[in-house]
């Protein structure tokens, strides 16, 4: 079967912060500029587009001046909550380059899991999308920690953007990593691996080959984009897991070429 996402009306796209944020905690400008026109064209074409973003620890680290993530988790949360403002203001001035005006979400996994908050969180987005504006979602970091008998987090970005392409039924899921996309093994390890262009089944061999650790501060994964695949598939939806180096590659996959890995289940 053929890539054909001329039907896409509505997609999620996911950047990690190993994207935006270089290993010297440089801000990655012609990236995110790029990322916004591409988000821009796509909401002026008429397409409903949010933008899942990780990243608000790396800007707070950048802006605070530090080289590395505090030890303690309250002082986690404050960067974060500071690293949040300046990652939304760079966004909000960028967009606004490309016309295009941007709306921040931040969610936790309690305000999905509750349905009359997930319903206040489902109209927002339909209220944002009638306004043509781009929300961008991330986990509200600053409170959402991992405690007993509170459950706050959605563990990753990747399942926080599978999660968001869920509440606005997404047709489409854009994955962006450090990777050109899914390798029959893990190219870290293994200099023959090859990528694969369609996935259609997630067996066990499948989750195998994404074993391993991710990049030095992504903490997704392979293996947690495989379970946003799953949970893309659970819906009948597809994925597309591409590199984030050249985000004008997004047009071009939208067109149909062969970029990245297509997780879509045969008809
Ligand atoms: P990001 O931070 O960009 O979201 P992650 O670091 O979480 O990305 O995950 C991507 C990493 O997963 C790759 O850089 C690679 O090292 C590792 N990986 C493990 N197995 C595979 C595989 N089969 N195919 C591609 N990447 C893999």
């Amino acid at each position: 079967m053929q890539r054909d996402f001329s039907a896409v009306k509505r997609l999620v796209i996911k950047v990690g912060t190993s994207s935006l944020v270089a290993p010297d905690r440089s801000i990655r400008l012609e990236r995110i500029d790029r990322l916004a026109f591409v988000i821009s064209a796509l909401t002026q074409r008429g397409l409903d587009v949010v933008l899942v973003s990780s990243g608000a620890m790396g800007f707070g680290l950048n802006v605070l001046g530090l080289s590395q993530r505090p030890p303690e988790v309250p002082r986690q949360q404050a960067v974060s909550s500071v690293g949040q403002v300046a990652m939304m203001s760079l966004y909000a001035q960028i967009f606004s380059h490309y016309q295009s005006t941007v709306s921040q979400l931040l969610l936790t996994r309690d305000v999905v899991e509750y349905p009359t908050s997930l319903d206040n969180a489902r109209n927002a987005f339909a209220s944002l999308f009638a306004l043509r504006i781009i929300p961008i979602v991330n986990e509200n970091d600053a409170v959402s920690v991992e405690e007993m008998d509170h459950i706050t987090k959605f563990g990753d970005n990747d399942r926080l953007s599978a999660v968001v392409a869920d509440i606005i039924n997404a047709d489409l899921l854009i994955m962006l990593s450090d990777i050109d996309g899914l390798y029959d093994k893990n190219p870290a390890e293994h200099p023959d691996a090859r990528l694969r262009q369609r996935v259609s089944l997630i067996d066990n061999a499948t989750i195998r080959s994404a074993g391993g650790a991710g990049s030095a501060h992504g903490t997704g994964g392979m293996a947690s984009k495989i379970r946003c695949a799953q949970m893309v598939f659970a819906r009948n939806s597809q994925m597309v897991l591409m590199n984030s180096r050249e985000p004008r590659d997004i047009l071009r996959v939208l067109d149909g070429e062969n970029i990245g890995t297509w997780f879509a289940q045969e008809e």
